[in-house]
């Protein structure tokens, strides 16, 4: 078999032949349909991420170093089972968990493995869906898709379920007040679907690009503000007497998160989500005196996960436009991502 490798930080991923993984012990090999392209994978390309400031988070002092077979949206076919595997599954369609934990630490024990101290995560600490066939530690990390289509399926296991995570953090308050997403990427779509499946009050989106509002506008949302507007705070705090309540930050800078801070409205609670980078002075006062919530959200549950498919599946979400490339062709997808020129999600397709 064949992957698309990272042999070295910032240059082209590189094929590699190799044998065929074999599943041992509880494993399963799955032969991959689709693999998402997420930022997250331009990150582990580039070795870093921008805390701001200068400083920056390198992946190596994780244990996250080259080589590196990317992607963590992985759809595909189970085609083996490891002796003590449930053999019944192979044939099965599924959507790859991918947030995998130790199995041991506090967060792992209590069902947050995507909050372990060790983590051993697809596409990032083991190999990811750039590859022909990948191993699934256990049966609880497959999720059946049998009726989706393997590319659409393959977003929800990190824009899907890091939204889906996200929103759920608001409770039903979704259901009293509009939620305000900045950034109108493929999680700020995904974000969009699930509120009008989840029987939200709506969904008011920014972003700096009005090709993208418009699209936005097209797929639901109530109303869409540009946040380069100079008024776009008094514009935001009219739309909602006095102040959003609710607002997903899904781009994670210093100018998403202070529009999320200065224009939220008493009780705001702001979600934050995105990771481009970078850092902010915040006035402390505030935060007890509005009162105000600023939590973070880092992809969800292997739960959540099933939660989504299910949801998916009985209210008949509509998937984030989705663009098919070839797996030969990864390079200049990513190239694609990096530029910016993206609207929804890009997907790896491999020839099976
Ligand atoms: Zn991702
Ligand atoms: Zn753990």
């Amino acid at each position: 078999m064949h992957c698309y490798c990272v042999n070295e930080h910032h240059q082209p991923l590189e094929k590699v032949e190799s044998a065929q993984p074999q599943p041992q012990g509880e494993e399963y090999l799955i032969q991959v349909k689709a693999a998402g392209l997420c930022h997250t994978d331009i990150h582990l390309w580039e070795g870093y991420y921008n805390l701001g400031g200068g400083k920056r988070l390198n992946l190596a002092d994780r244990g996250v170093k080259p080589p590196l077979v990317l992607s963590h949206e992985v759809t595909g076919k189970v085609i083996a089972a490891g002796p003590d595997a449930d053999s019944s599954l192979i044939g099965q369609q599924v959507l790859v968990h991918p947030w995998i934990g130790c199995g041991e630490c506090q967060y792992c024990v209590h069902g947050e493995e995507n909050l372990c101290i060790k983590p051993n995560q697809i596409g990032i600490h083991r190999a990811g869906g750039f590859a022909e066939s990948i191993i699934v530690p256990k049966a609880k990390y497959l999720v059946n898709i049998e009726g989706l289509n393997p590319s659409e399926a393959a977003p929800l296991a990190c824009a899907g379920v890091t939204t889906y995570s996200a929103l759920k953090k608001f409770g039903n308050k979704i259901e009293h007040y509009p939620v305000v997403i900045i950034g109108a990427g493929g999680l700020g779509f995904m974000a969009l679907k699930l509120l009008n499946a989840m029987n939200a009050k709506g969904t008011i989106m920014l972003d700096i690009d009005d090709n993208k509002l418009a699209e936005a506008k097209k797929a639901g949302a109530i109303a869409t503000l540009n946040s380069k507007d100079e008024n776009v705070i008094s514009q935001l705090q009219q739309m909602t007497q006095g102040g959003p309540r609710l607002i997903l930050d899904l781009v994670g800078n210093a100018d998403s998160l202070s529009l999320a801070i200065s224009s939220a409205g008493r009780g705001g609670h702001i979600v934050v989500c995105g990771l481009i980078g970078g850092e902010l002075n915040l006035s402390i006062p505030l935060i007890p005196m509005r009162p105000l919530t600023i939590q973070g959200s880092y992809v969800g549950t292997v739960e959540e996960l099933r939660e989504l498919v299910e949801l998916v599946k009985s209210k008949n979400v509509e998937a984030i436009p989705v663009t098919e490339y070839p797996i030969d062709q990864v390079n200049q997808a990513m190239q694609k991502l990096i530029n910016g020129q993206v609207l929804g999600r890009l997907v790896l397709k491999h020839a099976v």
